[in-house]
């Protein structure tokens, strides 16, 4: 859709059904009633979405994958052409996508293809430790989990069996925090099912910087702090990883942090694929946008969500790869492709902060709401609440939609 044809019709296509993806894709079917020649397609290597925010819960056995893996036919209406498919790359000057069904092309694209797990090349880490990054992911967390206690009821001598009942978590921000807290409320009671003594499981967080949850205000840290200690989570800080053997973390202090089990959360970065498509890229390979959250030099695709590198002008730090940000910028595009089809001027994005949340454990949790910071029970429940209204909008919007199914 170039200027002479914008406003007439057009090829737009979203890559990526995650939360900036389907934000975009439910939002402009709505919008696009007036446009009746454009044709609306989403792209996915799944054919559901996935609540990743609850994947702690999930490696906690709290909650079962299949709950937060939403089927999209449920979400989208007959207006979107999904296409189940693996993306492999990008023609660029052919404005065409390069997938396993075959190239799709596009008058305007939106890449919302989120991020992978970051290893920063520590040996051994990729191999030896769990991710946690999709259902399936956290499917097995807990599989492996419970079967360390398993190994453990029948393993001979205590060492041998503490080792094995503990879970060894790198990475402190939002997504070990909530592991670690998590695991440490679950698997005493685990121990207990399998004969073991409910004080044999272990959970370890260890984090390279000064404190967990970097970046958070030091009263929410100190919170979040005592209580996972009050679940007996043993959090290392200052612990730099520097190889991840079969023996455990081995840390750049020669220590060793031994366990039955390794998950790393410790950062994320873009997709392989879209460090060798040749557009911009930023931190962590994040693709630079402009102010319309437009890639740089390319006015004819946007990005949102983690796979976006947008500098908050007010702090200039480069946005967190976070659901409300994904959600806020996936609004920003749908409504920018809307202003072109209609001729109208573009809205640069601007991010409002709704504030911080995590869970610690599975009843307490941390928050820090417009500069005020409050712990224990009501802080999860409004963690719950969030995930709950989530779920309730993208309903919403689906129902909103005048030419659902
Ligand atoms: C465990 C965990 C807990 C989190 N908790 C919170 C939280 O409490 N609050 C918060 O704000 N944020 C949280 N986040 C971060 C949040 O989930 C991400 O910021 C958000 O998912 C980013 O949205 P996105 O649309 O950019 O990417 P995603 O939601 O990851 O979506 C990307 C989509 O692209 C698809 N895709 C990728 N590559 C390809 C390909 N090659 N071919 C086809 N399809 C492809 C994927 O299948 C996926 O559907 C958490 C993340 C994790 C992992």
């Amino acid at each position: 859709m170039n200027a002479s044809t914008a406003g007439s019709g057009g090829q737009i296509v979203v890559a990526g059904a995650g939360y900036a993806g389907l934000h975009v894709a439910l939002r402009l079917t709505a919008k696009l009633r007036n446009y009746p020649a454009v044709e609306l397609t989403l792209v996915d290597r799944h054919d559901y979405h996935q609540v990743l925010t609850e994947l702690p819960r999930v490696a906690g056995g709290t909650r079962a994958a299949d709950a937060v893996r939403i089927p999209l036919q449920d979400m989208l209406a007959t207006r979107v052409r999904f296409v189940q498919t693996e993306i492999s790359g990008f023609d660029l000057a052919g404005g065409r996508l390069l997938t396993g069904t075959g190239p799709i092309g596009w008058d305007r694209l939106v890449l919302a293809l989120g991020s992978r797990p970051n290893d920063f090349a520590i040996p051994g880490l990729a191999q030896r430790a769990l991710s946690l990054y999709s259902a399936s992911d956290a499917e097995r967390v807990w599989a492996a989990a419970s079967k360390a206690l398993d190994d453990a009821a029948t393993a001979d001598g205590p060492e041998r069996q503490r080792r094995l009942a503990t879970v060894v978590v790198g990475g402190g921000g939002a997504t070990g925090v909530e592991l670690a807290g998590e695991l440490a409320e679950v698997l005493p009671e685990v121990a207990s099912r399998h004969g073991l003594a409910p004080d044999l499981p272990a959970v370890w967080l260890v984090e390279a910087g000064p404190t967990i949850l970097a970046g958070s205000s030091p009263q929410l840290i100190d919170k979040a702090t005592r209580m996972l200690s009050d679940l007996g989570v043993q959090v290392r800080t200052n612990a730099v990883i520097a190889a991840a053997t079969e023996d455990g973390f081995r840390l750049t202090d020669g220590q060793l942090v031994e366990g039955g089990v390794f998950v790393w959360a410790g950062g994320v970065k873009a997709p392989e694929l879209v460090a060798d498509s040749g557009l911009p890229a930023g931190h962590n390979g994040r693709i630079k946008v402009d102010r319309y959250l437009r890639v740089l030099d390319h006015p004819e695709i946007y990005v949102a969500g983690d796979l976006a590198s947008v500098t908050d002008p007010r702090t200039g730090h480069v946005l967190p790869p976070l659901a409300q940000v994904a959600l806020e910028e996936g609004e920003t595009v749908a409504r920018n492709l809307d202003a072109e089809q209609a001729g109208r001027p573009l809205e640069a994005f601007t991010f409002h902060d709704k504030g911080f949340v995590v869970s610690v454990g599975t009843r307490r949790g941390v928050a820090d709401i417009a500069g005020i910071t409050s712990g224990g029970r009501l802080a999860h429940l409004l963690k719950d609440s969030i995930e709950w209204e989530y779920r309730q909008s993208v309903k919403h919007l689906r129902g909103w939609d005048p030419v659902a199914r």
